[in-house]
């Protein structure tokens, strides 16, 4: 194993690792640090990806679990480190992006690394350190107004200083387009530099297209550690792959086939997500929507929705998505995480009802959800396959749950809110038969 990444979400951990078989890396999906008595079979495997849910949590907690994370993927054999954030670099000026680096290069004895949260596949690059989602920049985006990380500065490097103890510096434009050769011996000097000063030097890198992702991955193929969106994986997993440190497999991406019963199941309120269900439920498909007030008020909502879906013959949609105004009002009432905590038990509670009803793949839009859900599921792995959108695989864990006398096989397409086309749903089940 030559790569261990450290995802501070559940679909990130995904997006990431999808990157990286997308290249020709055999690559698996742990949910959480493993137990020390876990049986976690990661022979002829590449790369192993860490889900953590340490975004929004406090950082002393996040640097522990990440560290945690290190130590395990080190006990496991790799020998390079990636620290995967949200391409929006969804953080507060509290973390704790800044703070994980921070703890993971002192872990790791080094005094340099970068951060590039660049996707230029999902509209979002990096330029002069400002980054852009789509034409706009990141302070003019939605993510202006998100709930919990409201991203109201472009400039990565202010942002990232906020958060690091490290001096924070920027590879630009000009020194990437000149080619890997150049920028590898730009970084150098700054490797050299930065070993003389403590705690060191993080410097933001500039990116706007997959070529410029190409050269940073060739350039920075020898740091023990880089922090980044999941972009950078396509560059360093092609560096990797060139240097002869793993062989590319095109067999990287094969999952079992199956024809086994199917559901999407939705607790996601992005945008995407909204289009996603609007465009199941115009097309006339089964949908059961699981009404957050009569959650609220202790209603056995998920015995009803099983007990609905046993009489469905088709692929059914069960989702919880409202359009954002009901979301503030429901919020309003109930208590943002009461209720988001609530929605993602039910959802969970249901996923598990939906096993013993023969169902073994499961479409999940939300990452939180998807979190409740796999969680829910006792699934502790997850091997990559092929993607269904960019940042979307589906993959294949083992579920255990009290209802099945053995483990059974499941494929999960674990969507992050944002992601996915209109007909995203659809198109991940016509994807796997
Ligand atoms: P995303 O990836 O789009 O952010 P998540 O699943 O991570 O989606 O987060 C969505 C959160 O909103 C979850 O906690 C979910 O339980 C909650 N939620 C889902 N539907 C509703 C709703 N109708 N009103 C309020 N909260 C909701």
């Amino acid at each position: 194993m030559m790569l261990g990444v450290i995802a501070d979400d559940h679909t990130g951990a995904t997006d990431v690792a999808s990157m990286l078989v997308r290249s020709g890396l055999r690559t698996v999906q742990i949910i959480g640090v493993p137990s020390a008595t876990a049986v976690i079979d990661l022979k002829e495997i590449d790369a192993v990806v860490v889900a953590l849910k340490s975004r929004n949590i406090a950082p002393a907690e996040a640097i522990a679990q990440s560290l945690s994370a290190l130590h395990w993927l080190q006990q496991q054999g790799a020998q390079r480190f990636y620290f995967k954030y949200c391409s929006t670099f969804d953080s507060t000026p509290k973390g704790n992006i800044g703070q994980v680096t921070d703890a993971l290069m002192l872990a790791l004895k080094t005094h340099y690394t970068i951060a590039c949260p660049a996707f230029p596949e999902n509209q979002r690059t990096i330029f002069k350190g400002h980054l852009f989602v789509g034409d706009v920049l990141l302070s003019d985006s939605g993510m202006r107004h998100h709930p919990l990380t409201p991203m109201t500065d472009s400039n990565l490097m202010r942002v990232l200083g906020a958060q690091t103890q490290c001096s924070v510096g920027l590879l630009n434009h000009t020194q990437i387009a000149q080619g890997a050769a150049s920028l590898r011996a730009v970084v150098e000097q700054r490797i050299a530099n930065a070993a003389k000063s403590s705690p060191g030097e993080i410097d933001i890198a500039d990116a706007v297209t997959n070529a410029d992702l190409m050269t940073l991955g060739e350039a920075l193929a020898d740091l023990p550690l880089v922090t980044a969106g999941s972009g950078l994986a396509l560059g360093l997993a092609a560096a990797y792959i060139q240097r002869g440190l793993v062989k590319a497999d095109v067999h990287a991406a094969l999952l079992p086939a199956t024809t086994d019963k199917a559901v999407v199941l939705s607790g996601s309120c992005s945008v995407a997500t909204n289009t996603q269900v609007k465009h199941w439920l115009d097309a006339g498909r089964p949908a059961m929507r699981i009404d957050p007030r009569r959650l609220a008020a202790n209603e056995p909502l998920a015995q009803q929705v099983l007990e609905w879906h046993a009489l469905q013959n088709d692929t059914c949609l069960i989702y919880a998505t409202s359009l954002p105004d009901e979301v503030a009002a429901l919020q309003k009432e109930f208590g943002v995480s009461e209720l988001g905590e609530k929605i993602e038990h039910c959802m969970g509670a249901i996923a598990s009802g939906l096993i013993a009803q023969g169902v073994r793949r499961f479409v999940v839009a939300g990452g939180e959800t998807s979190g409740a859900v796999v969680n829910a599921l006792g699934v502790q792995s997850l091997k990559i396959g092929a993607a269904i959108d960019p940042g979307v695989p589906w993959t294949a864990g083992r579920v255990s749950t009290p209802l099945l006398s053995s483990p059974e096989s499941v494929l999960l397409a674990l969507k992050s809110g944002n992601f996915g086309s209109d007909d995203f749903f659809s198109k991940a089940l016509l994807s796997v038969k």
